[in-house]
This record gives C-alpha cells, structure tokens and sequence, in this order.
C-alpha cells in the first residue's frame, strides 16, 4: 500500500508513521530527516536546504521532488511506502502524479493549532541518529539520552515557538490545499489526532482498514 500522511507540523504524523512501518512492514520516508541527515553530512543539498528550513519555510519544490524521486526507486519501496511530509505543496503532488506513483489512501491528522504550539514545545529529537521523542507523550527510557544510540537529545531550531508559528502559516497556506486535492480523488480520510498516541493509531488503522 503507498501512504500519504499529511497533517500539520507537530500533528504526529512521524510516529504514527513509524507505527504504520513496523505493522505494514514498509519504509517509512520522510523528506525532514532526509534533509536533516544531508544537512549534518553537509553534502550540497543539505547546505541549500538550511535557511529555509531553519527559518520554518518550505525547501524548493525542485529540491524536495528530486530527494522522492532518488528514494522512492530504492528496492524496499516495491511492496510499498508511508510520505511523511511530502507532498507539501500541491506541484508536490503534481509530480507524484506525473512519476507515476498511485497513491492508496491519504491520512490526515487534524489538530488545532493552539495544541501544536504546545506539542511542539515538548518535542526532542536525537541529536546522532535522528529518533524523535516527546516530554510528555513519547518519553525515553532515561531523561536526555536517546533509547535507540544513546545520543543526546536536543530541541530542533524549527521546533522554538516563534519558528513552529511560522511552519503553521506556510501550513495552511501551502499544504492544507491538498487535502482539497486528494479528497477529489476519493483518497482523503480524515483522522483527529488524540491525546494518546495509541488512540490516533487505532483511529489511523481503522482508515486504513486494517
Ligand atoms: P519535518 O521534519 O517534516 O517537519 O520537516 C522539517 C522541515 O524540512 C520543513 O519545515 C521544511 O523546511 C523542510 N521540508 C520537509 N519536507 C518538505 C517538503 N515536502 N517540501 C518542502 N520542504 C520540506
């Protein structure tokens, strides 16, 4: 099954789709870590990728597509794949279409804003190899310390309040109209994102008829 899950930044969509891979047994992509690893590999596209990032706006189009593209011809996506975090923008989509990639269901996990702001205050990420955890929904075994590599965890530069207000701007702006796009296309499911992870899980394999 190909996946899409869409929502707003700090809606959850990275654990959930971490959640999906280990039951479907499919990879999980998402275009921030990609970005984020070929930032710390300071390889050129992680270097024209920065100051958008860092400033809570959206890498070019061309950048993101061309990272899908390369990723989506690895061998472990012929079974299947879960998007987290492309497509963003409907040209995004566009070129999904134009590969040829079928898209199964598309998921949304909605959540206000005014809950995001706060979500994403909590969030921390490891600072090696990448893993995501929460202060209150998604703690690590010991208080800092990554359960995965024992990496030290750090709150992303995008993730300060100022810089997640801003994500959510280009968010409604660019994003939310491909719920409108996929909808169209009869693919749209619509989850709301609850207080437990499990819950938003249950609630996202029931939409996937799992
Ligand atoms: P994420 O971890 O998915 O929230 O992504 C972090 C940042 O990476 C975003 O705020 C963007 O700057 C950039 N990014 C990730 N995916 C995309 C995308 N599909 N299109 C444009 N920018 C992206």
């Amino acid at each position: 099954m190909n996946i899409i899950l869409l929502g707003a930044p700090g809606a959850g969509k990275g654990t959930q789709a971490e959640k999906i891979c280990e039951y479907l047994g499919i990879p999980a992509i998402s275009t921030g870590n990609i970005i984020r690893e070929a930032l710390k590999s300071g390889t050129e596209m992680g270097l024209k990728a920065k100051s958008f990032m860092e400033a809570g706006q959206l890498v070019p189009d061309e950048v993101v597509i061309g990272i899908i593209k390369d990723r989506l011809k690895e061998d472990d996506c012929k079974n299947g794949f879960i998007l987290d975090g492309f497509p963003r923008t409907i040209p995004q989509a566009e070129a999904l279409d134009t590969m040829g990639v079928v898209i199964d269901k598309v998921i949304d996990i909605e959540v206000p804003d005014e809950k995001i702001v706060a979500r994403m205050s909590g969030r921390r990420v490891c600072g090696n190899c990448g893993a995501s955890y929460h202060l209150m929904y998604k703690q690590p075994k010991v208080d800092g310390v990554c359960d995965l590599c024992a990496g030290t965890l750090v709150q992303r530069k995008d993730d300060h309040p100022d810089t997640v207000k801003e994500r959510l701007t280009v968010y409604h702006s660019e994003t939310e109209p491909l719920k409108d796009y996929y909808s169209k296309q009869g693919k749209l499911r619509i989850v709301e994102g609850q207080e437990e992870v499990s819950d938003t899980t249950a609630l996202v394999y029931r939409e996937l008829g799992e």
